[in-house]
């Protein structure tokens, strides 16, 4: 029997764990996984999830699932043939390199994930942007977080949550919008739970349309319609500056440009809100009187704000309230943004999107490009920001994108309006998925197929919603011929170099000079010098001695900082947090008499994104079965349907076959179907659709700052389905 200590590949709780071995047969196994007690995020709990990783590193079904060799497929629709890892590495690098010579380097794309190690993430970003010489390089956080990075870089100057886990011990107002944190983030929800028996005068507030798991045990719930968040958090304020709640020391100290807020929010009265939300004016009063008169007022939030097209300004309207009544800066305060996957946090470090760059810099600042270009060892980084996801995927459907290379991520399930998304694959003249797992939706497309490690086997870091590093350590060795998503990056990182002209400093010998996990690291650490992010005082041997750590670090420190802005300075040009007059928009696209209900999209407590890993774990059938639409009892039986029923859910993009489930915690007029179930799941209406899951019906459309897709909203029409 051994130990190690790694962190779960689940959620942005990033709970620390122990993964128990044993020798079987002259291999090391996995025989079990438990809590970390030393972990500061988790403290040695575990979620249902968390508890089973040890059945996903299982050998027997690693030999159904995972891909245990390179592969290549010598047409669509063929089965892939092995190849050996030179011959894959060559073929990728040299398709890649015909095609940016015939068309340029922006005619090629690399889509990531928040999966991803920091290091895998620093080298993808790398690769594209220094040695391509394109910013088309985008991740599925994009679907994520990216509205709440908007969010904080337009308020607060930077994107980094201000608060820590320990603020939930101290809070005296938990305000949670957006989130069902009991699901979705159910370790820190567990620690909620513990600070209302050691607190029985904190508060909760919960806001959301369906009354969740989260929403049922709120002191105090606002069911609210879909996507009137902006109205709802303009009238508490409204409230707040006409009872005089608001903080004027605090705005007129460390604030600007209120004055255009307080001139838009006169027109969201009590009553007007009321109207717009659904909800009414003694609890919009209540809300807004515990929010401002709390000794320390922490909000949580999650995707119900950022998975909309008006998700910045969502954002921004939320953080409003903590400058206007000074909840910011202090424990158990702050606006606090829960991080939805295990490294989401660490792509954005290493500026793993279209528009950043590396250490929190920014494309558009010529400085900034400058210095990561120095840093690199390249001329310069191209200024033109790239295809973010939805773009990305529309641009191989337009054939501007001819070729994308896919890492760790399934975007033929999980991205919006997915008929389009498979018309633009099917389109790509060359698609290469770099997988542990060997069949999903997008393993389908493959030209070429890499296989990757996966949890178990990595070593790496991850950030986790607190802004904490922790090691990733493997206990296992890779499964068959599977490399490191960072090391197959490198091999045709070098193999490209050989092919392409790049622009490569005099003197540059490579633009990949690594040994290992801990040498990219180490570039990306140098390059938070003097940033906000600064880490230059960590390192893998203090991470692996002293635990894991916040960020900023800058050498010296013997610690992380646990909490943001308790000077009141901020990373702005005045030094001051900044007022947004964010306006209120209805969603996207609105309900109408053919398209009569708002769907809704979220997470199930035991299944984890598309269920590669989760799907393949008998007891988290528990909880949920199977696939189903959930319909207000109202809904149900006016349509004469019962639980089980089938229907037809059909949006202006797609139709899929569901049952139905009937539920209390449904507003009338409104579905909700769970984001996990893919095709193999789910049936499209007869003779017209394949089944793809709930993202057949989702819509695509996008807020302009961050580029998030409106994954929480979309106009369908249910019809029973008759089927015989
Ligand atoms: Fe893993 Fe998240 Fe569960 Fe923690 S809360 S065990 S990080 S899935």
């Amino acid at each position: 029997m051994a130990e190690v200590k790694s962190t779960c590949c689940y959620c942005g709780v990033g709970c620390g764990v122990i993964i128990e071995t044993a020798e079987s047969n002259g291999k090391i196994e996995v025989t079990g996984v438990r809590g970390d007690p030393d972990h500061p995020a988790n403290f040695g709990r575990l979620c249902s999830k968390g508890s089973t990783l040890h059945l996903t590193a299982n050998p027997s079904l690693q030999m159904q699932a995972r891909l245990g060799s390179p592969a290549i497929r010598k047409a669509r629709g063929e089965d892939p043939v092995d190849i050996s890892w030179p011959e894959a590495i060559q073929t990728v690098a040299q398709k890649f390199a015909d095609i940016i010579q015939e068309h340029g380097s922006e005619s090629v794309g690399i889509y990531v994930s928040g999966q991803l190690l920091t290091e895998d993430y620093y080298i993808f970003n790398k690769l594209m942007k220094g040695l391509i010489g394109s910013n088309n390089i985008d991740t599925n956080s994009r679907l994520c977080m990216s509205s709440a990075v908007a969010g904080y870089k337009q308020t607060l100057g930077m994107d980094a949550p201000p608060c820590c886990y320990e603020d939930i011990d101290s809070a005296s107002t938990i305000f949670i919008t957006g989130s069902n944190t009991a699901f979705a983030h159910p370790i820190l929800y567990r620690r909620l739970e513990d600070a209302r028996k050691n607190n029985p005068d904190l508060k909760v507030i919960v806001v959301d349309p369906r009354k969740t798991d989260t929403a049922k045990e709120a002191d105090l719930y606002l069911q609210i319609q879909p996507g009137t968040d902006v109205a709802l958090y303009h009238g508490m304020l409204y409230i707040m500056l006409w009872e005089k709640w608001i903080n004027e020391s605090y705005i007129n100290s460390y604030t600007a440009d209120f004055d255009a807020l307080r001139d838009l929010v006169r027109d969201f009265t009590p009553k007007a809100v009321s109207q717009i939300c659904g909800i009414n004016e003694k609890d919009l009063f209540q809300a807004a009187q515990w929010f401002a008169t709390s000794p320390a007022t922490l909000s949580m939030y999650c995707q119900g704000l950022n998975q909309s097209a008006s998700g910045t300004a969502k954002n921004a309207a939320l953080v409003n309230l903590h400058l206007a009544t000074g909840q910011i800066g202090k424990a158990g305060a702050g606006p606090f943004s829960l991080t939805g996957q295990p490294n989401a946090m660490g792509g954005r470090e290493v500026g793993g999107l279209a528009n950043l760059l590396s250490a929190h810099r920014d494309l558009a600042n010529p400085e900034h490009r400058a210095e990561v270009a120095n840093l690199w060892g390249v001329d310069s980084v191209p200024e033109k920001p790239g295809l973010s996801a939805i773009p990305m995927f529309e641009a191989l459907r337009t054939e501007k994108l001819k070729a994308i290379w896919i890492v760790c991520t399934n975007p033929a399930q999980s991205m919006p309006d997915l008929n389009a998304v498979h018309e633009g694959l099917s389109k790509a003249e060359f698609v290469v998925v770099q997988e542990a797992y060997a069949h999903t939706a997008t393993t389908l497309y493959a030209d070429v197929l890499l296989p990757a490690t996966t949890w178990a086997e990595k070593v790496g870091t991850v950030t986790n919603s607190e802004r904490r590093i922790s090691k990733v350590n493997p206990a296992i060795d890779p499964y068959a011929s599977a490399k490191h998503d960072w090391q197959i990056a490198l091999e045709i990182g070098l193999a490209l170099e050989a092919l392409l002209p790049g622009n490569r400093k005099e003197g540059t010998s490579t633009l990949f000079p690594y040994a290992g996990p801990e040498d990219i690291w180490n570039e990306h650490r140098e390059s938070t010098a003097g940033r906000d992010l600064d880490i230059t005082g960590l390192s893998y041997k203090i991470l692996e001695e002293r635990g894991p750590q916040q960020w900023p670090m800058p050498v010296g420190s013997d610690s992380g900082k646990k909490r943001l802005y308790e000077d009141g300075i901020f990373p702005t040009k005045d030094k001051k947090a900044h007022f947004i007059a964010a306006p209120y928009k209805a969603t996207a696209e609105s309900v109408d008499a053919r398209y009569p209900f708002a769907l809704n999209t979220g997470r199930l407590r035991d299944q984890w994104h598309g269920m590669s890993r989760t799907g393949t774990i008998g007891t988290l059938y528990g909880h949920s079965p199977e696939p189903c639409v959930e319909l207000s009892p109202k809904d149900a039986g006016r349509m004469n349907l019962e639980n089980g029923d089938l229907v037809h859910v059909t949006s202006r993009r797609g139709s899929e076959i569901f049952p139905i489930k009937v539920s209390d915690d449904i507003a009338s007029s409104q579905a909700f179907i769970a984001m996990h179930w893919g095709s193999e799941f789910i049936s499209g209406a007869a003779g017209k659709t394949p089944g793809r899951g709930v993202n057949g019906l989702t819509c695509n459309m996008i807020d302009p700052v961050s580029g998030q897709p409106e994954l929480k909203h979309s106009a369908v029409k249910i019809l029973p389905a008759n089927l015989p």
